[in-house]
């Protein structure tokens, strides 16, 4: 590293989210003189207005099948279940305040210095922060943007009454008609969770079938087992304009139909959070994807300015931006050269209900990549549903390239598809065979021993 005395700090950081946190944390660990900055909430989208409350409520919304379930294995309530969302709201509210003081404590405890400030570049060293004490100018060695993303909403008469995903956790009345417009991640976990928690649910999407992108098969299985938990699914079309109605909001769609909703949740994507960053001034911008172009080191066009996370290119996932800082540090201050990250072999999960696990390709990406493919796939019942009751479905789906036996890709809908995918991702991520999953004994009876029996070829 260079004579690091001329500057104040080795590393600011911009952004206290999941990537600035673990970035500031781990460079401190090497000794560096470390700060961060941040205006907002410790921990960043996740903890605050994203995976985290997001999570819990998907886990209140799964009582409401449970308490169906029961019944078949002899449980009997004393009446009706009924659900009070300000006890689930105002629990969510004590359990983040929790966590935010432990990332207090962690970048406490690390050395980290805390800077409850707005910060702006005003050069290629040195950020000026804004706080409750006024300004005051930082210098630093090294200067990292991890301000990550923020909700977009499109411009459409009536679009200033809709939320998007920062404002609709903390709502002070439970909406008893819910309509989402959007077709990715967040427009089909919240129809779910509001479904779940006893909201009359609408999903708006523009396109043929939500979730583009993900397996085909998966896109439609899901699209089904939400269709049958009672989720009102609108494709091809989009919200014409909102208008206030005498109670709650009257959204009408272009191809028509008006519905009468209490709250309308845009989840339309999200954009990089650069707003009054100063970056423009230093001649630093955004690619025509919307990213701060880097280069393998991280670096921008500034090279002691590194970005990562939501910022730049790649899937805006916590994983993905803890991964990205540890490498960053890495390669600034701990002098190694590390292996690149993988971004081909990123598993996710969808927290919508039933839940989607996935680990690399699609089988129409693996039908472009390679010569032929073997697909596996079984859909069944789980054996908990045979006394449920319940007709929910589960779906698992191996994708194979037939020239070198590889697992290419796994899929799966499901209870618990994420903790399942997180297992198979590591064989999928060491480029195992479809022999190797074969020759793997089983667990039984789970539903994931599926994924080491499916003998019978579904398709080539
Ligand atoms: P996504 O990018 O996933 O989806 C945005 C949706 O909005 C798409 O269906 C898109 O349609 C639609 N859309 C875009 N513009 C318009 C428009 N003008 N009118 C109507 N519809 C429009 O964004 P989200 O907001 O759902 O989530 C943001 C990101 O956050 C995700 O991509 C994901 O990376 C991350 N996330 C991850 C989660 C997880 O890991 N479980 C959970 C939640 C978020 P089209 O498909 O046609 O482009």
């Amino acid at each position: 590293m260079a004579d690091v005395s001329e500057y104040e700090y080795d590393l600011l950081v911009i952004g206290a989210g999941s990537g600035g946190v673990r970035a500031a944390r781990m460079a401190a660990a090497t000794g560096a003189k470390v700060a961060i900055a941040e205006d907002r909430y410790l921990g960043g989208t996740c903890v605050n207005v994203g995976c985290v409350p997001k999570k819990l409520y998907s886990y209140a919304a799964h009582f409401h099948d449970s308490f169906d379930d029961a019944a078949g294995f002899g449980w009997q309530l004393p009446g009706p279940a009924s659900f009070d969302w300000a006890t689930l709201r105002d629990n969510k509210i004590s359990e983040i305040k929790r966590l935010n003081g432990i990332y207090q404590r962690m970048l406490e405890g690390a050395g980290v210095t805390l800077f409850n400030a707005r910060a702006r570049l005003a050069d290629a060293h040195t950020v000026t922060l804004s706080g409750e004490h006024g300004d005051i100018s930082v210098t630093a060695q090294k200067i990292v943007l991890a301000t990550g993303g923020w909700p977009w909403v499109p411009d459409f008469p009536g679009s200033e009454h809709a939320l998007d995903s920062n404002q609709i956790f903390d709502l002070d009345t439970f909406p008893k008609r819910f309509l989402v417009l959007g077709g990715g991640y967040i427009a089909v976990e919240f129809s779910s969770i509001f479904n779940g928690l006893g909201s009359e649910t609408h999903l708006i999407y523009r396109g043929e079938l939500f979730l583009k992108g993900f397996d085909q098969q998966v896109r439609e299985f899901t699209c089904a087992e939400m269709a049958r938990k009672g989720v009102n699914l609108h494709f091809n079309t989009n919200i014409e304009r909102i208008e206030p109605g005498q109670d709650g909001y009257n959204v009408h769609l272009t191809n028509g139909d008006v519905l009468e909703v209490d709250v309308v949740l845009a989840a339309t994507g999200r954009k990089a959070n650069i707003r009054d960053l100063g970056l423009e001034a230093l001649g630093l911008s955004l690619d025509d994807t919307g990213k701060i172009p880097i280069n393998e080191r991280f670096e921008t066009a500034l090279p002691s300015v590194l970005a990562l996370g939501d910022l730049i290119t790649g899937p805006e996932l916590t994983p993905v931006a803890l991964a990205e800082a540890m490498q960053l540090v890495d390669i600034h201050f701990a002098d190694t050269v590390p292996q690149p990250l993988d971004y081909s072999t990123i598993p996710t999960a969808v927290f919508c209900h039933p839940n989607i696990g996935t680990v690399g390709l699609s089988e129409e990406a693996a039908r472009e990549k390679f010569t032929d493919i073997r697909v596996y796939s079984t859909d069944f019942r789980a054996m908990k549903h045979t006394l449920s009751g319940s007709q929910e479905r589960t779906l698992m789906k191996l994708v194979v390239d037939d020239a070198t036996d590889v697992v290419v890709g796994a899929h799966m809908v499901g209870d618990d598809a994420g903790e399942i995918i997180q297992g198979i991702a590591i064989a999928v991520r060491a480029g195992l065979t479809k022999q190797d999953f074969d020759r793997t004994v089983g667990i039984h009876p789970t539903g994931a021993e599926e994924f080491v029996t499916l003998r019978t070829l579904t398709r080539r």
